[in-house]
């Protein structure tokens, strides 16, 4: 199909972000946003994603509007016969994203750009890409595209980041050292490790050095939440600009824009919603651990009587790879004990259940996501913080 009318070459940009949920969802945010601004968009998946999205949204999720496509590109990984509904393995991911995702993107933008001399779709305009995927930058020099590198993580600990790389510049990285321009914080509240190989540190250094040499910087945030992070960040970086909170901007697009179009990998419980409009306002607990945090069984238990001993209603999302080494089975004492006033669901949509009027705290891991999420609802936190940025984002909750 050729493109006939002039009026249809907009702005093209092409997002790809890391292939976990956290990384995904708030890409896809400013995908539609620009896509609201006028942009024609393709966002790139890897296969496994893709497929996961069809798993759990089918056809819907792709199928939202001529000038917003999808892509794919693989991820390296060794492939298994069915897709596992469980966020990939970290390290292998991460090793591979470094080895194997340069390639496949390439060829990418190269069928793109043929697509668009046979006038298919518009040229492409620039890259948006996450910040942790240091190929992207290599792929965009290569063929001389704009790139706009996109953080997932706050203010606060994308500065935590590019401490963390000059600390180990300098040889001075220890788990006791104080951030400079940091109040009270150390790096071990982001790494919590003495192995210089362990590959949380290597991805660190990968993302400090993308986003120092990066011309721009834009992250999911906004300035009077993080006033003292984005001045050491503007003095730190060529540029850096706080964009969100893309929840507030989202729920401000007309008519629901691209409606049908979302992001969550797990297939998502309705009933919950419908369980919350029988609830009092303000009166239940939420309780959600992001899409990667893990934990053992002798915790889940100690949450489990916690929230039964509250005596408050509470849902709670239990992913089916929450639990470490396997199944939850949770005693039926506790199950009567909490059956008549509490719910519980393996994924939802957290956005819906945030701003459902019923929920009156949210007991999070304070992924960045889930944090900006809930205060754009406007709904307390209670923190148990995993790993990552997390205790930063924790810390920033809590004290600041
Ligand atoms: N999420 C969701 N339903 C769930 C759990 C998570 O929609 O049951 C979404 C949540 O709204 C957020 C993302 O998944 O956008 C999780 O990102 P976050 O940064 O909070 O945590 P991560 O999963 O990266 O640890």
């Amino acid at each position: 199909m050729q493109m006939s009318n002039p009026a249809e070459k907009k702005p093209h940009a092409v997002l790809i972000p890391y292939s976990v949920q956290g990384h995904i969802n708030p890409l896809f945010g400013l995908a539609k946003l620009l896509h609201h601004r006028g942009f024609h968009i393709t966002f790139v998946h890897t296969e496994y994603n893709y497929k996961r999205l069809f798993n759990s949204r089918g056809l819907k999720a792709f199928d939202g509007s001529p000038d917003f496509h999808f892509e794919t590109i693989p991820d390296g990984l060794p492939l298994t016969d069915e897709v596992v509904n469980v966020t990939q393995d970290l390290a292998p991911l991460s090793k591979s994203v470094r080895e194997n995702f340069l390639l496949p993107f390439r060829e990418l933008l190269a069928r793109l750009h043929d697509s668009a001399i046979a006038g298919h779709i518009p040229p492409v305009t620039g890259l948006v890409s996450d910040y942790s995927l240091t190929f992207t930058t290599q792929a965009a020099q290569e063929i001389t595209l704009p790139i706009l590198l996109f953080s997932t993580a706050s203010a606060s600990s994308l500065l935590s980041i590019l401490q963390i790389r000059i600390l180990s510049d300098k040889g001075l990285i220890s788990l006791k050292d104080r951030i400079p321009t940091m109040k009270n914080f150390r790096p071990n509240h982001f790494i919590r490790t003495t192995d210089p190989n362990n590959f949380i540190v290597k991805s660190i250094i990968d993302m400090a050095d993308s986003v120092l040499k990066a011309p721009t910087t834009v992250i999911n945030t906004y300035e009077e939440l993080e006033t003292e992070a984005f001045k050491a960040l503007s003095s730190m970086l060529p540029s850096v600009c706080p964009i969100g909170p893309f929840p507030s901007f989202l729920n401000q697009s007309p008519q629901n824009h691209l409606e049908s179009l979302a992001s969550n990998l797990w297939k998502e419980d309705t009933e919950c919603l419908e369980w919350l409009k029988s609830k009092e306002p303000n009166s239940v607990v939420y309780v959600n651990f992001g899409s990667i945090t893990v934990m053992s069984p002798e915790k889940l238990l100690e949450f489990a009587w916690g929230l039964a001993n509250s005596k408050r209603p509470f849902l709670w999302i239990i992913r089916p790879d929450l639990v470490i080494g396997g199944s939850v089975i949770l005693s039926s004492e506790f199950v009567n004990e909490i059956s008549d006033r509490s719910l519980i669901a393996s994924w939802c949509s957290q956005e819906q259940v945030l701003n459902h009027p019923s929920i009156g705290g949210f007991l999070t891991h304070c992924g960045w996501n889930s944090t900006i999420e809930s205060i754009c609802a406007g709904v307390p936190m209670v923190c148990w913080p995993f790993f990552a940025d997390q205790p930063t984002n924790c810390r920033n909750i809590c004290n600041e």
